[in-house]
């Protein structure tokens, strides 16, 4: 393994998940639903793959009929208007949108500012480009993870690139208000910096916090790759179908580094998600209502158990604090939990380059059934 790698062993989800079906544990680690996405959306794939549409390479940039949905789905949510034919490109997940991005964007030596904790492939994908990260630490204030901004100014630097931005936030379930966004597009826009979005929790925001596309803000247009996944947005994990949005010479650039790492992928799939994007906006309202009732349900399970619980504002994860139980070490608490309780988390502490700062934070997925929440939360309440 080269020295750019070395120090990304075997990623966290695959390691708890391993560990949860050995041990038989309810697996609150990786972040999927434990229940597909909408049926009509399936019989959409079966059909593209029985009529063999997809079953040979898509084109490049993905199928027309997926470009356009993505574009008119961003038009209709957000008032955001991208060209199907130059300004979305079709990637496979937002995981291979991201490395992409940042192969095509950064120069080796080019720093990056990403939110600390941020989301594991951010720093593998950042050292894979020959970057720098510069992690910006998110910290407790009254009840959610937050950032500081002027701590965000003062990590840029001459050598600053890009920032990336993950909103809503995993681990902790941060919404960034419009307040921290005009901030973050001010930053960007004075310091000419290029923007890379993940936002592949967009759908899933709770109470009144209110999902907001940074490429929505003055002079971030033209600066910004935003990301999006089907797989969070449809609870079609396995799919890997995700995608970009950007000006023609940033969707090119992103283009060219995606063309050698899959060339295409999904052929199939792309069809149903093109039939799933253009749902109407119950199936979202239904999704995001299902999903507030499990955060509670955990929220108040989790608090019950004894722990501090960071009530999340978006995405399908619950940040707390293990402190309250007498514990400070998330690895170790997270490492031994299958054998105490049957239940597998994720140490927040592998999303930090600040270790420490992460220590005692650990994270629960609340994208499962119901009963299967709840016995996970009897489980973890008999652990005091
Ligand atoms: N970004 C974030 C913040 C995520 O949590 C995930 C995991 N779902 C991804 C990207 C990867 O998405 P995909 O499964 O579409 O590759
Ligand atoms: N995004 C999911 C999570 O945070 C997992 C994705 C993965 O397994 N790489 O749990």
């Amino acid at each position: 393994l080269n020295r750019r790698l070395a120090e990304f062993g075997t990623t966290i989800f695959a390691e708890m998940s391993a560990l949860a079906l050995r041990t038989g544990s309810i697996n609150l680690g990786q972040g999927f639903p434990d229940t597909d996405g909408p049926e009509e959306v399936r019989e959409a794939a079966v059909r593209a793959l029985r009529d063999g549409r997809g079953n040979q390479y898509p084109p490049g940039p993905g199928i027309p009929e997926l470009r356009t949905a993505i574009a008119a789905h961003q038009e209709r949510r957000y008032e955001l208007s991208y060209d199907p034919d130059t300004e979305v490109l079709v990637t496979a997940g937002a995981t291979e949108a991201i490395a992409a991005s940042l192969l095509a964007l950064l120069e080796p030596g080019d720093e990056v500012i990403a939110f600390e904790p941020y989301y594991d492939s951010y720093a593998a994908c950042i050292a894979m480009a020959g970057g720098k990260r510069v992690p910006v630490t998110l910290r407790p204030h009254e009840g959610s993870f937050r950032l500081d901004l002027d701590e965000l100014r003062a990590a840029v630097t001459d050598r600053t690139r890009l920032l990336l931005i993950n909103t809503p936030h995993n681990p902790t379930g941060t919404v960034l208000t419009r307040e921290e966004l005009t901030a973050i597009a001010e930053l960007a826009v004075e310091r000419d910096l290029l923007v890379v979005t993940d936002e592949v929790y967009e759908h899933l925001v709770f109470d009144d916090a209110e999902h907001l596309p940074l490429a929505t803000f003055p002079g971030m247009r033209e600066r910004t790759v935003t990301i999006g996944s089907a797989g969070k947005s449809f609870s079609f994990t396995g799919w890997k179908v995700g995608w970009v949005t950007a000006t023609p010479a940033l969707t090119t650039a992103v283009r060219s580094a995606k063309q050698f790492l899959t060339y295409v992928a999904s052929g199939p799939f792309q069809y149903a998600v093109a039939e799933a994007l253009a749902l109407p906006d119950s199936y979202f309202s239904a999704f995001r209502a299902d999903m507030l009732a499990k955060r509670d349900l955990l929220a108040t399970g989790l608090a019950e158990a004894g722990f501090e619980v960071f009530k999340p504002a978006g995405t399908y994860f619950i940040t707390t604090d293990i402190r309250p139980l007498g514990e400070t070490d998330g690895f170790a608490f997270c490492r031994a939990l299958p054998e105490r309780a049957g239940v597998v988390a994720i140490p927040n502490a592998v999303f930090y380059d600040h270790r420490e700062a992460g220590a005692p934070f650990v994270r629960f997925a609340f994208c499962k059934q119901t009963g299967v929440l709840e016995e996970a939360v009897k489980r973890l309440k008999a652990l005091a």
